[in-house]
């Protein structure tokens, strides 16, 4: 399938990084797909992972050695939308390792992160990030998963439970909806050590998958992801344990969010893309009514509407992530673009895929086509790392913020 995304564009990429695109796109078509195919329905394919890191792709997306730079978040969406093109189990296996090594990339300890981003990058450790549960999803602030105190500790003290004491937490509660659960081989996970309301309260973990205590079980998903819920029985962890300071989680888990959000809208820009090629090519040669399906002006502006909105959805990806990166991760209106990226690629690949789904008529329903494929693939993303009406919620609240700035000072 050649791609039909235009070659220059108002915000150009180097042409560096659109040969590189081009390189990654036949990656996933020629090497990483027959990896996938081998893989198991909603198990982690490590075969696959492995290949991933050999490649050096995963290094991309996760600091693979010191100083542990910064990942480029324009280098993560060119990543995923050029593998979500090609091989979107490709695609979901980077990111998720990517999502999985943010917090430990973050504010893990020189010890946490030597022993376990190599290994991540070379795709021999599998990565999860636990922060929703059955109560807490939107609302992540309102997680339950408890770390309280061991005996002898002293951070039961109705703070953030700074301190923890010397005998370190034991974690009790459920994770849900957890990627690469339970097959991962360890999990940054987010619980609440003190009784501080909401977000204060929350400290992030990395529990390895071998820890007593932790067990899970894998839930059966639309697309057959590897993924499940995790339940912490008295799970003990310690200060070599921690993410960050006591009451740092919530924080820590936002700038994992921050970096990962655009480049969600990456790789729903790939799925379009790969709907909207496989539609021109179909409408192109399906014959219909004496011509073929693009003679018909409706299918013909359907097309042309699906190419604009997923152009306009690629350049705010594009956008969000160099202003990320220029901004080095924070401040600005990074916020507010993430969400802006996030929510118009999702809706739009959402669109652009039922619509391609139409013009292919009953053969995209059949088990095993593209767009069959692409059509469970591209609901999610509208739901996870913040559903549509949050980013709504984001966009707004960020909208007020600007107001304000310029109304103290006009
Ligand atoms: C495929 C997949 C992978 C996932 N992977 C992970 C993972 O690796 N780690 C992890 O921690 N979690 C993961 N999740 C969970 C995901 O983050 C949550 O599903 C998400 O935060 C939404 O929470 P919820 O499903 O509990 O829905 P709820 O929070 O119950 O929300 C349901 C709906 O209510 C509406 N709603 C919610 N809040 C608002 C609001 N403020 N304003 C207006 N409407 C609102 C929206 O329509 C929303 O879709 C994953 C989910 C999926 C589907």
């Amino acid at each position: 399938m050649t791609t039909t995304q235009p070659a220059t564009s108002a915000f150009a990429l180097t042409p560096e990084q659109r040969a590189w695109c081009a390189r990654l796109r036949a990656l996933g078509a020629e090497r990483l797909a027959p990896s996938a195919a081998g893989g198991e329905a909603g198990r982690v394919n490590r075969p696959l992972l492995r290949e991933l890191g050999e490649l050096g792709l995963l290094a991309r997306a996760v600091p693979a050695e010191p100083p542990w730079r910064r990942v480029s978040a324009l280098d993560l969406c060119l990543l995923r939308e050029s593998l979500a093109y090609s091989c979107p189990e490709a695609e979901t296996a980077l990111a998720l390792q990517g999502l999985g090594a943010g917090p430990v990339a973050d504010a893990g300890t020189a010890e946490q992160r030597a022993r376990w981003l190599p290994a991540v990058a070379a795709g021999r450790a599998v990565a999860a990030f636990a922060l929703s549960e059955p109560e807490a999803g939107s609302d992540a602030a309102a997680l339950q998963l408890r770390a309280e105190p061991e005996p002898g500790g002293t951070g039961a003290s109705g703070d953030t439970g700074r301190s923890g004491g010397t005998g370190g937490w034991r974690l009790t509660g459920t994770k849900t909806w957890i990627s690469n659960a339970p097959w991962a081989d360890f999990y940054t996970v987010f619980a609440r050590t003190g009784e501080a309301p909401g977000s204060r309260g929350v400290t992030a973990f990395l529990v390895p998958a071998d820890r007593p205590g932790l067990s899970g079980e894998p839930l059966d998903m639309l697309a057959p992801h590897a993924l499940g819920t995790l339940t912490f029985d008295a799970v003990r962890v310690t200060r070599a344990d921690l993410l960050g300071e006591p009451g740092d989680g919530f924080r820590i888990a936002m700038r994992t969010l921050n970096l990962f959000r655009p480049s969600v809208g990456a790789f729903a820009v790939g799925m379009a893309q790969a709907a909207l090629d496989a539609s021109l090519e179909h409408a192109g040669q399906r014959p219909a009514f004496g011509g073929v399906l693009r003679d018909l002006q409706a299918v013909s502006h359907q097309l042309a509407e699906m190419a604009t909105r997923t152009e306009a959805a690629r350049l705010l990806v594009y956008a969000a992530a160099s202003a990320y990166d220029s901004g080095g991760g924070s401040g600005g209106d990074v916020a507010l673009r993430a969400a802006m990226a996030k929510l118009l690629a999702t809706e739009t690949a959402q669109y652009v895929v039922d619509a391609a789904v139409q013009l292919h008529g009953a053969a995209a329903l059949q088990r095993g086509h593209l767009l069959e494929h692409l059509y469970r693939e591209v609901r999610a993303p509208r739901i996870y790392e913040g559903a549509s009406e949050v980013q709504r919620s984001v966009i707004a609240k960020e909208l007020y913020k600007e107001l304000s700035k310029e109304v103290r000072h006009p």
